[in-house]
């Protein structure tokens, strides 16, 4: 009978809203499918283009709760006024199988994996600058201006807690961020089997 496959890595990014972490994520995700990405669940309306259960699973606040209240959560959080949870079976069964697994999620989620997974590798993107990120996040023009206000307050605590993490990765230029977050990720060490 053949070994069970040795626990994939659990890999945590985190980052202020607007740093672009989808499109770095994306782009490894495009490089090395065997890398897989939790989907999240929130109480947040959908922005235009996002998809139930690819992007998000869109939630109502009381189903987010009830699936707190019976640990259905690996970890969760609220966020600018609404609630963010990492579902804890998909995690647990890819992590089994032996697959890298990666959590795109906000500080305090960080912190609590960071209990309950001593050994994830915990990185943290940051903007060239705060000016820079503030331009990203107006630009994208899907938030008001209280939201905004709060994703830009909530950013600068998540930067001030730099000293937490393991790495930290500069999203400057995207071709040299996506290659530096491949090292990091340890995905140009041969983590993804050959067919
Ligand atoms: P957005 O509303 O821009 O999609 O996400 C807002 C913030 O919530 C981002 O910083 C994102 O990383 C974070 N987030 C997304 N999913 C989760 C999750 O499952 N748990 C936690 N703690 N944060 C999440």
């Amino acid at each position: 009978m053949p070994a069970p496959p040795s626990p994939g890595r659990l890999t945590v990014i985190t980052g202020p809203s607007g740093v672009g972490k989808g499109t770095l994520v994306a782009r490894l995700l495009q490089r090395h499918p065997w890398l897989w990405l939790s989907v999240s669940a929130t109480t947040r309306t959908p922005r235009a283009g996002e998809i139930d259960g690819q992007h998000y699973f869109f939630l109502t606040r009381p189903d987010f709760e009830q699936r707190v209240s019976t640990g259905g959560f690996l970890e969760w959080a609220a966020f600018a006024g609404h609630l963010y949870g990492t579902p804890r079976g998909p995690v647990e069964e890819h992590l089994a199988q032996g697959r890298p697994v990666l959590l795109e999620i906000e500080l305090e989620g960080a912190r609590q994996v960071r209990l309950t997974f001593p050994a994830a590798f915990q990185l943290l993107i940051k903007p060239p600058s705060f000016e820079e990120l503030e331009r990203r996040i107006r630009g994208r023009g899907t938030d008001g201006e209280e939201a905004i206000q709060k994703r830009l307050a909530r950013a600068r605590v998540e930067l001030e807690a730099e000293a937490e993490f393991d790495a930290v990765l500069v999203n400057g230029d995207l071709e040299a961020a996506v290659a530096e977050l491949e090292r990091l990720v340890g995905l140009d060490a041969g983590m993804t089997p050959l067919p």
